[in-house]
């Protein structure tokens, strides 16, 4: 039928249920995207790892999860010049400050607009995945 859906919500949950695929905004702007069984076991930016740790009904996907807690504020100027989640990131660097970070590929389908991927840990701390795909 070649029929496409686009369901906007911030229940990550009920995404994980809903949705083949998972874009994760943030002030606007998408900051990951991918298969929702790569983005919920391998959250791979920043902020979608934050987010991702503290959803408790996810437990069914990911077991023993360290809780990330953000700090900083978001900016409301919108006055940015580099990365949109700059005053929120534990893994920022001096050039995160000026360049707005590109989409980088992790998977076939899973893309991240981070400039340091290298230094920010592949999927949550104390992960458990289990096997069983979040969507049927
Ligand atoms: S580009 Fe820099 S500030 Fe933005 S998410 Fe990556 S590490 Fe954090």
């Amino acid at each position: 039928m070649g029929l496409t859906m686009m369901f906007i919500t911030h229940d990550l949950t009920t995404a994980s249920y809903m949705c083949d695929r998972i874009a994760v905004m943030y002030q606007g702007e998408i900051v990951e995207i991918g298969t929702t069984q790569e983005v919920i076991n391998y959250p791979s930016h920043p902020y979608t790892r934050a987010l991702v740790s503290v959803v408790t009904d996810l437990n069914h996907f990911i077991d023993n999860r360290e809780r990330i807690i953000l700090d900083g504020e978001v900016d409301a100027t919108m006055e940015k010049k580099g990365c949109i989640f700059v005053n929120r990131c534990p893994f920022k660097e001096e050039h995160c400050e000026h360049h707005s970070p590109d989409f980088i590929q992790k998977e076939e389908n899973h893309f991240v607009a981070c400039s340091c991927l290298d230094k920010v840990p592949a999927g949550l701390p104390k992960e458990q995945i289990f096997d069983k795909k979040p969507v049927s």
